[in-house]
């Protein structure tokens, strides 16, 4: 039996008379047809007042305390919990995973499908039929209303497929149904069906809807939802408010095809007598009455400037009766904790922002990838090296000495990932330092090894969550964080405990880590997380929660396509003329009530509405939204907007701009302040690169070469020592494949000559082939197969090219002189002798030559390996330096002295592979001299501290592992 009961449209002019009647119609007790602008008591009957978001229930809130107001998931939950023996509710996540179950039951009773059923999809899949569900159509009207519109054509072969799809869909759907009813608990539209058919012992009896439907409004209520109040039991009243510009955008027409016959009521013109004022750019022109900003921050600090002019003028009104409004928090959200913080100007919102955006969701993304990149060096080393997480050895924490130690050790063991290789190289484990680390290391990959392999869906992730548990450090009471990082922490450790369970419970799949990601991270990413919010202050909010409140003033920013109107979720599954015969809307239906639902917004503040847009998003050109094109359509006189004075009102501005004040600093802040500002002037050289009390001492000629490319590199790598980051590459880095070409050079000469050859002539160069072959092949024993196999192409050559090899036995064969002794990786440590144009001076310095070949005519050719390009001859100072110190080391061997007769690098990058240091004999001395003027400066400079950065590209230069600390962008500044 149907309950006799009242329902009325109550048609309001605007958000001024629609809060008004929402509050009239809760706290008067209703009379059919009448609305008593009178305050009376409030309506002793349970009312439950609709609205589209927490977000809207919290502005309404401020006005009306009593009345349970709520949105349309909780409608559904206060009606089921009035049922007399309520059905357990399935949540979210478990309908989720009946829904892939069912997918998989129906692909494969349904033969092949033409897409894979990833898990976007089965979500996809579940919305379609939730929004079918809500549109009241039942599985088997979907599948007909589909056939029938797409005809009887065999031979269309897209129309075979989408009826292919629509059968597996259909089975789904049905699957799904099945299963929900087996596992005893109700969604909504189970739910729907019994609050339908069940009356409740006490009833809701006053429902107020101030939502218009899905298609006006998105987070509105469907055509089920308004037949279920129309139905069910013990609703004695039900009113809907709405603004007669949206009931003009067809949500009034739909209504009625509802409701034939619905009575109507006009609220009374209380409440306004006239709109806000809309606040213009002083030089607008009247049809762009709009703000147009840089960006979202520049939108931010614009309403900043102007809420502080407001004070300073007397204009201002209380900070929670303004609201700054968009369409989408977020990064809003964010942009504000930082300009409307640094302003000092305090807000309140109750927007939520998303977990995937907390520190402990990156954490938990860490240990899956850990395992995903089977245990890789980088992937161990931040697990161990994260804050989130606490890895013992034994009863000692591990220290982050000892995990770097073991990073270092894992790169020199060219470790790669794998848990078996990690076992084998503990086995024979030197570095002391590291043990601890590598004990955690290897205890954390055994625990997270099983999710690499196949096992059910609830062990797996059953099993991330115990090593979470486990290993989750323990927040500290004083950290200023530890109440969000609480609230993070408790979300996810629920959502995994929640995934456990409804696995084990419905749907068991093997999964391996790759699976367990993708669930883990999707759920995540469903997930938002409120933030504490100061509770005073100026209001962000939505356009759907500002309708519920009443500000004075409202800054409507963002106003950019595709933001506004906000473009609709795409269906996945079929065309848009295959879903209007399902009871799809059309574009121009939504547009309409979007462009109705911007009007209202214009108009919502008492006081003034300020409209803006931007230009730049991130670093993209973005455009202004065609609503701005609706403004004059809502009427408002105009005020020009003052231009903005140039007074202070940021932090950083305090503190850039002359004069300095630091009034607005106090405790820690305005000590450093204090410091910042009592430092030396920033053009003074300590700013740009200059040490102090650089330790005197013998510098390698390849530590001098580096300075020449960037004093900064020399400084981080020679001075402070600092190691660099080492990579993980699947062949040898560029500095061991250096030192395995020079051992290998080195092990064949000193065979050679073992072997009692001396030089290498036309005659043995075969033989010299054939040994350098045999002494290839044993280094590249050594190698990984893939590693070698490169190696010995870059070494030996193939069909195609000459190896190193072949160049470097070529250009002595080639050379008439014959070599007398070959002195190898000879090291030239000690004082250099050089000229100057300041005349004769010592230079202490060290080095060790690759190869030096002593002539039968006391000459000597020295040479220098290179295994990219040789050097730039204006940059290079090993040859010629190396060239100078044998010739004053050499003095007396053998009993002789010995000349530079040639110096050549030995290039296996650029066209040539012999590249001689000099060609003539005069242009040696320029050389010679050149580098020993080189040296001489480039020593003194390091003696005065001289380290400024010297980047190819002040932005991009990237060339060493330094690029993070080594400030080259003030490369220039001042
Ligand atoms: S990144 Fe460039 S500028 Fe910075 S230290 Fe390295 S070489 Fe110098």
């Amino acid at each position: 039996m149907i309950t006799p009961r009242r329902t009325q449209l109550i048609r309001v002019p605007g958000l001024h008379a629609f809060r008004h009647v929402i509050v009239n119609l809760v706290t008067l007790t209703p009379e059919p047809g009448a609305l008593s602008p009178e305050p009376g008591t409030l309506n002793p009957e349970p009312v439950l007042v609709v609205v589209p978001t927490r977000g809207a229930a919290r502005q309404l809130q401020r006005a009306l305390d009593g009345p349970d107001i709520v949105t349309r998931d909780e409608l559904y939950d206060r009606l089921h919990d009035r049922l007399t023996k309520p059905p357990r509710r399935l949540s979210a996540l478990e309908r989720d995973v009946i829904t892939q179950g069912a997918a998989r039951a129906a692909a494969a009773a349904g033969g092949e499908l033409s897409f894979q059923l990833r898990p976007g999809l089965i979500a996809e899949m579940l919305r379609f039929y939730d929004h079918l569900r809500r549109q009241s159509q039942q599985v088997k009207r979907f599948e007909e209303l589909i056939d029938e519109a797409l005809g009887l054509d065999d031979a269309d072969r897209a129309a075979e497929r989408l009826r292919k799809q629509t059968r597996f869909l259909a089975g789904a759907f049905r699957e799904y149904e099945r299963r929900v009813r087996d596992s005893g608990g109700c969604d909504e539209h189970t739910l729907r069906e019994r609050l339908m058919a069940e009356p409740s012992a006490d009833p809701i009896r006053h429902v107020i809807v101030t939502v218009a439907d899905w298609i006006a409004d998105a987070d509105g209520l469907y055509a089920a939802d308004f037949d279920l109040l129309t139905r069910i039991p013990g609703l004695e009243a039900l009113d809907i408010v709405s603004t007669e510009r949206v009931l003009a955008s067809g949500f009034h027409e739909r209504l009625h095809t509802w409701w034939p016959g619905l009575e109507e009521v006009s609220s009374p013109g209380v409440v306004q007598a006239f709109g806000p004022a809309l606040i213009t750019p002083p030089d607008a022109s009247t049809d762009e009455p709009w703000w147009t900003l840089r960006d979202r921050e520049e939108e931010l600090v614009a309403i900043a400037r102007r809420l502080k002019a407001d004070k300073r003028t007397g204009d201002a009104v209380p900070l929670a009766r303004t609201a700054v409004v968009f369409k989408r928090p977020l990064p809003y959200l964010y942009l504000a904790a930082e300009v409307f913080r640094a302003a000092g100007i305090p807000y309140q919102s109750s927007d939520a922002l998303p977990l995937a955006a907390e520190p402990t969701a990156a954490a938990i993304d860490l240990v899956l990838e850990t395992v995903a990149a089977d245990f890789s060096r980088g992937t161990l080393v931040a697990l161990l090296r994260s804050p989130h997480f606490t890895f013992g050895d034994g009863d000692a924490d591990v220290t982050r000495e000892s995990v770097s130690a073991l990073d270092r050790a894992l790169s020199q063991a060219r470790y790669l990932g794998d848990l078996d290789r990690l076992e084998a190289l503990a086995t024979e484990w030197h570095s002391a330092a590291s043990f601890p680390a590598l004990h955690a290391a290897l205890a954390a990959a055994r625990e997270l090894a099983p999710l690499a392999t196949s096992l059910p869906a609830s062990t797996q992730i059953a099993r991330l969550l115990a090593f979470w548990s486990a290993h989750s450090r323990p927040i500290a009471d004083d950290d200023p964080y530890a109440s969000r990082e609480r609230r993070a922490r408790a979300a996810v450790v629920d959502m995994l405990s929640a995934l456990t369970a409804v696995h084990a419970a419905h749907d068991d799949p093997p999964w391996t880590v790759d699976d367990v990601g993708i669930a883990v991270r999707r759920w995540i990413g469903e997930q938002t997380f409120v933030q504490q919010s100061a509770g005073a202050g100026l209001f962000l909010l939505d356009d759907r929660a500002v309708r519920y409140g009443d500000f004075d003033d409202v800054a409507i920013v963002g106003v950019i396509e595709p933001d506004w109107p906000e473009r609709p979720r795409r269906n996945i599954f079929y065309p848009p003329s295959l879903l209007a015969s399902l009871g799809w809307p059309s574009e121009k239906d939504r547009r309409a009530a979007d462009d109705a639902r911007f009007l209202d917004l214009l108009t919502c503040a008492s006081r003034r509405t300020i409209v803006s847009t931007f230009t730049l998003d991130e670093d993209a050109l973005v455009s202004r939204s065609m609503q701005l094109d609706e403004i004059p359509r809502a009427r408002l006189s105009t005020v020009a907007g003052t231009p903005f004075d140039n007074a202070r009102i940021f932090a950083d501005e305090a503190l850039a701009l002359e004069p300095i004040a630091l009034d607005p600093f106090e405790g820690e802040a305005r000590v450093w302040a204090e410091l910042r500002t009592g430092r030396s002037p920033a053009d003074g050289p300590d700013y740009h690169g200059t040490a102090r009390d650089v330790p005197a001492r013998a510098w390698s000629v390849s530590a001098i070469e580096t300075y020449l490319d960037c004093p900064f590199k020399f400084f981080a790598q020679h001075v402070l020592k600092i190691e660099e980051e080492p990579e993980d590459e699947e062949v040898m880095d560029p500095r061991r494949q250096g030192q395995f070409v020079h051992d290998v050079f080195q092990t064949f000469f000193a065979a050679w000559q073992d072997a009692g050859h001396r030089a290498i002539t036309p005659e043995n160069l075969d033989d010299a082939r054939d040994m350098f072959t045999a002494v290839v092949d044993g280094a590249l024993e050594r190698l990984p197969a893939a590693e070698a196999g490169l190696e010995r192409t870059r070494l030996l050559g193939s069909p195609a090219a000459a190896g190193l090899g072949e160049a470097v036995l070529r250009m002595e064969a080639e050379r008439p002189i014959a070599v007398v002794e070959r002195l190898l990786e000879r090291r030239l440590d000690g004082e250099l002798s050089i000229a100057t144009a300041d005349g004769p001076r010592a230079i202490a310095l060290r080095g060790k030559a690759d190869r030096l070949d002593l002539l039968e005519d006391g000459s000597f050719r020295l040479i220098d390996y290179k295994l990219g390009w040789p050097p730039k001859r204006g940059r290079a100072l090993q040859l010629p330096i190396y060239s100078l110190c044998a010739e004053q080391r050499l003095a007396g061997h053998r009993g002789r002295t010995w000349t530079l007769g040639e110096a050549v690098f030995l290039a296996f990058k650029g066209p040539r592979r012999v590249v001689p240091l000099f060609s003539s004999a005069a242009d040696r001395v320029k050389v010679l001299a050149d580098a020993q003027q080189r040296l001489a400066d480039t020593v003194d400079a390091i003696a005065r501290g001289e380290f400024p950065p010297m980047p190819d590209d002040v932005y991009r230069c990237e060339s060493c592992s330094f690029a993070s600390v080594c400030r080259k962008d003030y490369v220039g500044d001042v």
